[in-house]
This record gives structure tokens, C-alpha cells and sequence, in this order.
């Protein structure tokens, strides 16, 4: 699609987290005229307070195509990392991921986890020089898998929103959408500062993209997430997964993540939550007991009713379209995301999209 000559530009994304970020490149990188309004003094919300694993979770083994999609992404991800990198700085860090099964659910997965490909069992000798420093228990089974990688979101989203403004996203922080209304052949977003009209409009606007005069009744909510970054002079040579983890910052510091709390739009740290990560580190690598909490961070995860992303037309909306919900894996899927709807936005070709992920679909004409 060309860039339209008039000043109404193709689309207006509400929403500048790494979710938004990527969508806009990919637009603009097809041609289209980009306007990002994002509400808060900086872009991202949860994206700012994420540094984890990004990988695809085991848990959606049970989803093989939502799985698959995950892999996907995965490579998405880290082609995105060599071609930003060298030009916007370094943002995640690649070790082997050692995941500490149960024995129960260790046999469950086993038959997907080898069609899968999704690492190797070890033990022993092999599996003390994989996570030197770390005290594992003998109760559980470890899966090793070469391919991890840790994201920290707030400098990937830098990176991308560069990219965008350099492809000429136009990008306007601290502009709040109150409602979004189709008017006709376009979309009117109306915020404090004035109406911006586009001709398409996408909610991108993460746990509050069902807010009032958003995509609402679409049921995207937040769960909060705490972390905790350590400096340590402990070296971590893989990432650790477990019922939490523990990775390896782009600094040399340790990052220890994460809860999910379903608590509201409480975006604070708790006592609770603080301790239970840090009681977990200190188990499974003693080292760390030395180390000091240079920084704790909670932030809110959007998550929908599926567990799956919600990207699509809004229900019942012609010009008005989400793409929110991405839960403990947006580092990992925006990519393939933003790839996929834009080829659906101008192309009409959604099927780089697994069907779980359509709103009208997954709200099953509740919306
Ligand atoms: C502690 C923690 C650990 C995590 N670990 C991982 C991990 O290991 N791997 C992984 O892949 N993912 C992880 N995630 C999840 C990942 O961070 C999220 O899925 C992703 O950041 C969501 O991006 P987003 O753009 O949808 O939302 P956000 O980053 O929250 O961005 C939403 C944007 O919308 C804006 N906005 C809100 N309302 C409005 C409005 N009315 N008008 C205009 N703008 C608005 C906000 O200002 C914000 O900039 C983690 C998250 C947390 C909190």
C-alpha cells in the first residue's frame, strides 16, 4: 500500500510497547504513513520492566501449532538481534537453556518434547558443566537446550522505535487515547491534545487494551510480573528455568524473574513477591547469597481470556483492529506478530497468524 498524499495517514497505532514497535516497522516498512500515539512519558510499559527468557515455553507444548508459531518467532527474534544490534547496541545476551522438569511432567511432554526438538536430557557430569555454580536438585529431570536467549526489553524496544523513526514513523509520546470511534471510510482517535483520524486504527496498547473506549469487552487484563536484577560477581553460564528463572543481564548482573500475580493494575513490588524470587535464587545458586538487589521491577503483563495474543479486526469493527495479549512472551513474538498482521493489514493475508489468535475466533462472537 503507498502512503497516502493526504495528512490522514494509513494507520494509527494507541500503544508504543514492543508489541506497537514492531507492527509500525513493519507497516511502514511496506509502504504504509505510521502515526504511534503512546500514552506515557516513555514508550513500553511492560516491556520496560521485562528481561527474560525468550524462548518458547513448554507449557504450550500441548498447542502444537500455537508451539510452532512460538519457534517461529523464535527465529524472528534472533534475526532481529543481528540486524539491530550492530546498529543500535547490544540488548540480549544467547546461552543454553537448562529447564528443571519435574519427573511427572517430564515424562508427560517427553514424546512432544523430542518431536519437538526441544533440547536434549542431561545429567551427571554433563549437567554440572552445564550450570557450574548451581545447586540442582536430584528430584528433577533437566532438559538442555543450546538455543536460549535473554531479551531486556527496554533496550529492544529502543532499538526498534530508532528504526521506526528513521523509516518515518511518526511517534508521539505522553498522547492518551480516550476513545476510538469509526466514523465513515476513517477512524478518529481522540485524545487530550486533539483528534488524530486515520484511516486504520490498532489497539496495541497492552494490559489496558480493553480500557474504555479502546477494544473493549475483548477481556485483555494485566498479570503482574515482579523481578529482581542482582550484581554479583557469580557468573551464570546458562539461563535457568525452573518455577522461576534465572538469566544472565546484558550487564554482567543476574536477573531473577518472574511472578505472575493476578493482582489488578497494582504495578508495585511486593515483600511477598521480592522474597519468594529471591529465596529461589539463593537455592539454586548459593553464590548469590553475596549479591545485592541493584533493582526490583514489577510490570503488567497483558494477558487474554485464551492465553493466546488477541490480533485481528475487533470485533463487530471494520477499521478497528488489536493486537494485545501477549503475555509472559511478547519480547519473543512481537516480531512475528507485527510481520503477520501487517501482511494481513495490506496484503489481506492472515495466515502467518495461528487461527487461536483471532479475536473474533477466540471471544467466540462474545465481544
Ligand atoms: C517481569 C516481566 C517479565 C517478562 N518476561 C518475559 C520473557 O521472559 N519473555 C518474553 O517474551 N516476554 C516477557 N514478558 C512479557 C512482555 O514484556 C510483554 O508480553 C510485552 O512487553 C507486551 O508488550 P506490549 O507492547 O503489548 O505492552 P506494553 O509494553 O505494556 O506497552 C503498552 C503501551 O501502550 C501504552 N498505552 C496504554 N494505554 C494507552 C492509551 N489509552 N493510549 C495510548 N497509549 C496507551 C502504554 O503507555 C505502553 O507504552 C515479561 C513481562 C514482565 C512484566
Amino acid at each position: 500500500m503507498p502512503s497516502s498524499p493526504s495528512t490522514t495517514p494509513d494507520f494509527a497505532l494507541v500503544g508504543g510497547g514492543i508489541v506497537g514497535a514492531c507492527l509500525a516497522e513493519e507497516l511502514s516498512g511496506r509502504g504504509a504513513s505510521v502515526v504511534v500515539l503512546d500514552a506515557g512519558e516513555e514508550p513500553g510499559q511492560a516491556t520496560n520492566k521485562a528481561a527474560g527468557v525468550a524462548v518458547p515455553s513448554l507449557r504450550y507444548l500441548t498447542d502444537p501449532a500455537f508451539y510452532d508459531w512460538l519457534r517461529h518467532a523464535k527465529g524472528d527474534l534472533d534475526a532481529d538481534v543481528a540486524r539491530l544490534e550492530p546498529e543500535f547496541g547490544a540488548f540480549s545476551v544467547a546461552r543454553p537453556i537448562l529447564r528443571a522438569l519435574r519427573a511427572t511432567e517430564a515424562d508427560t511432554h517427553a514424546e512432544a518434547i523430542e518431536g519437538a526438538g526441544a533440547g536434549r536430557w542431561v545429567d551427571g557430569d554433563e549437567l554440572a558443566a552445564a550450570g557450574p555454580g548451581l545447586k540442582l536438585p536430584d528430584s528433577r529431570r533437566y532438559l538442555l537446550d543450546e538455543g536460549g536467549l535473554m531479551v531486556d526489553g527496554r533496550r529492544y524496544l529502543d532499538a526498534v522505535r530508532r528504526r521506526c523513526l528513521a523509516q518515518g514513523v511518526t511517534w508521539a509520546q505522553g498522547r492518551a487515547a480516550r476513545e476510538v470511534r469509526e466514523e465513515g471510510q476513517a477512524v478518529s482517535v481522540l485524545t487530550d491534545e486533539g483528534t488524530v483520524t486515520a484511516d486504520r486504527v490498532i489497539i496495541t496498547a497492552g494490559a489496558w487494551s480493553s480500557g474504555k473506549g479502546l477494544a473493549e469487552a475483548t477481556g485483555v487484563r494485566p498479570q503482574r510480573g515482579q523481578m529482581v536484577v542482582l550484581r554479583s560477581d557469580e557468573k551464570l553460564n546458562c539461563i535457568l528455568s525452573s518455577a522461576y528463572y534465572l538469566a544472565p543481564g546484558v550487564g554482567d548482573d543476574v536477573i531473577v524473574g518472574a511472578t505472575e500475580e493476578d493482582s489488578g493494575f497494582a504495578e508495585r513490588v511486593t515483600t511477598q513477591g521480592i522474597g519468594q524470587l529471591l529465596r529461589f535464587a539463593t537455592t539454586v545458586m548459593p553464590g548469590l547469597a553475596e549479591s545485592v538487589p541493584a533493582e526490583l521491577r514489577a510490570g503488567l503483563r497483558p494477558v487474554s481470556g485464551t492465553g493466546r495474543p488477541l490480533v485481528g479486526a475487533v470485533p463487530g469493527r471494520q477499521r478497528i483492529f488489536m493486537s494485545a495479549g501477549h503475555a509472559g512472551h511478547g519480547l519473543l513474538s512481537a516480531r512475528c506478530t507485527g510481520k503477520g498482521m501487517a501482511a494481513g493489514l495490506i496484503e489481506d493475508d492472515w495466515d502467518a497468524l495461528p487461527y487461536s489468535m483471532c479475536p473474533d475466533h477466540a471471544l467466540g462472537g462474545a465481544a
